[in-house]
């Protein structure tokens, strides 16, 4: 079964159709790299897919579950983990800290709304930096780290609540290239350990071509293409809207 299953989904903004009628799956373990220029619709799909927009018309399934139209925090609840293109810490905590509180912060940065506090065991969130190449770093405030870690953590703190599903908007947006390669490495690796699908947009075509499994190519909010990078690269209408020729 599908992880995530899209249909018709379509959003308007008074007059602007940002999203028109797509539809894609996306697959346990799976990379699937979400492209388009600016302005394409990107983000306004992965704000429907973690319910913090309602769809004009669509639906949006989670392991068979129809979730459309749920709040954020029900979605993230059911295994929905999202990357901000902004990175949220705070910052004069430790990593491991954030890491184990991020099942609150995530609640507060999404809802806007208090649930009980969960704090992750501290084993579990050393577990999980370790795994991140971030073990030396767990004891330092998050306000003194590098973008790149912050990165990281940012990541673990997705992760935290072992979603099903990971959207990433944009997650190597400032990074050095070699950053960037070496974080959706790191994704790809823990997606396909831990059987999580992820979708993703990134503007770094390397990245896109080395990580993504498959790829998605929207077009002032229509879907023009889906398939293997190669395919998706040789495609003259992709080269001709996106890749410059
Ligand atoms: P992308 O992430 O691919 O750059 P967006 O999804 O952010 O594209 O935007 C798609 C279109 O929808 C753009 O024309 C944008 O100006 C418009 N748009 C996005 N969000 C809003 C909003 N909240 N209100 C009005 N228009 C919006
Ligand atoms: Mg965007």
């Amino acid at each position: 079964m599908a992880t995530l299953e899209v249909e018709g989904l379509a959003k308007n903004f008074g007059g602007v159709q940002a999203v028109r009628g797509v539809s894609f799956a996306v697959r346990p373990g799976e990379m699937l790299a979400l492209i388009g220029p600016n302005g394409a619709g990107k983000s306004t799909c992965f704000n429907m897919l973690n319910g913090q927009l309602r769809p004009d018309a669509g639906r949006v399934r989670l392991l068979g579950r129809d979730i459309t139209g749920l709040a954020p925090r029900k979605v993230w609840r059911l295994g929905v983990g999202r990357t901000f293109q902004i990175t949220a810490t705070f910052g004069s905590m430790t990593v491991l800290e954030n890491v184990q509180m991020a099942l609150l912060s995530h609640h507060r940065r999404l809802g806007g709304l208090w649930t009980p506090v969960r704090r992750l065991d501290r084993a579990d969130a050393e577990a999980l930096l370790a795994r991140l190449g971030m073990a030396a770093q767990a004891e330092r405030p998050c306000g003194i780290l590098a973008y790149g870690d912050l990165k990281r953590v940012e990541l673990a703190i997705a992760l935290a609540n072992d979603p099903k599903l990971l959207l990433m908007d944009e997650p190597t947006a400032g990074m050095a290239p070699q950053e960037r390669v070496a974080l959706m490495a790191l994704t790809a690796g823990i997606a396909r350990e831990r059987g999580i699908a992820v979708l993703f947009t990134e503007h770094d075509m390397d990245v896109v071509f080395t990580h993504a499994d498959r790829m998605l190519v929207l077009d002032r909010g229509t879907l023009i293409a889906e398939g293997a990078p190669a395919e998706v690269r040789a495609n003259p209408r992709v080269r001709e809207v996106y890749l410059g020729g």
